[in-house]
């Protein structure tokens, strides 16, 4: 069964008087170890797909499931317990906290979970991300491309079903951002980690397996195995 399926999901905000409806009847399966980049103009309803998606926001029809859970079913700590257990966040904004280290960072989900990671998948993620020497520096002495790979090695480290990765390198420059896509491409490969990631950045999108487009709230169109090119 795919980590992630939706299946003919609506999604209409505001009331009887103003109206938008940022998702048509949007049906999507995204396969376990798979990498799929959703792109489209901007207010085509990448983000309200993402959001809902991992739970973040509400469906107004429709059905989504991430791994054997119905994210469509579940109510407020439902919700709570899918983000923190299933499900891993990439933000454009990094995200993480300054008072804490990086290693203190990656570990914070696992520690409001009362969870320990797994020492050898800690140790695999921290060598494959290349933060070994910056695990005792804060966020503010760390380059944007540092904090976003600590931010991507908090999301993996739990194992989750799925990341979900809004804009990863949104604030990056081409190299860090490189760095970061390239990160991402090995966890896929070496760990079988699904990731679902918004992208305005064609050549970010050539990362994934296949790129989604879509556009006022459809999916138009998708491209398996992109190249930039192909995505632009
Ligand atoms: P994208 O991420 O592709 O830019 P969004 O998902 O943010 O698109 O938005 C899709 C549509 O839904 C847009 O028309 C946007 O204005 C609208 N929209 C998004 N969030 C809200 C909201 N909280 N209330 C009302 N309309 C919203
Ligand atoms: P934007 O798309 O405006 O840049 P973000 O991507 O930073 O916003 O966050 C999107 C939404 O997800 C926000 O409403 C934020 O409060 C929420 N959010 C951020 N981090 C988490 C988290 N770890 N768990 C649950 N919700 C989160």
């Amino acid at each position: 069964s795919p980590a992630v399926r939706v299946e003919n999901v609506w999604k209409v905000y505001g009331s009887a008087e103003a109206q938008v409806t940022a998702l048509r009847d949007v049906s999507l399966e995204v396969a376990g170890g798979e990498f799929t980049a959703i792109m489209g103009p901007s207010g085509s309803g990448k983000s309200t797909l993402m959001h809902c998606m991992a739970g973040l926001d509400t469906v107004t029809r429709g059905t989504i499931m991430v791994g054997r859970t119905t994210v469509t079913g579940l109510r407020d700590k439902g919700l709570t317990r899918l983000r923190r257990d299933h499900i891993g966040f990439i933000f454009q904004q990094f995200n993480l906290l300054p008072t804490l280290t990086a290693e203190e960072n990656i570990w914070l989900p696992m520690t409001i979970a009362g969870r320990r990671p797994d020492p050898a998948r800690l140790d695999r993620v921290i060598d494959a991300v290349g933060l070994r020497d910056r695990l005792k520096h804060r966020p503010h002495q760390l380059s944007g491309g540092q904090q976003q790979r600590v931010a991507c090695a908090r999301a993996l480290l739990a194992g989750p079903e799925v990341i979900f990765a809004d804009e990863p390198t949104g604030n990056l420059d081409s190299r860090a951002g490189a760095d970061v896509l390239r990160f991402l491409r090995a966890s896929v490969r070496d760990l079988g980690q699904t990731i679902v990631m918004v992208t305005h950045d064609p050549v970010a999108a050539a990362y994934a397996d296949r790129v989604v487009f879509l556009a006022d709230g459809s999916i138009i169109t998708e491209i398996w195995e992109p190249s930039a090119e192909a995505v632009l």
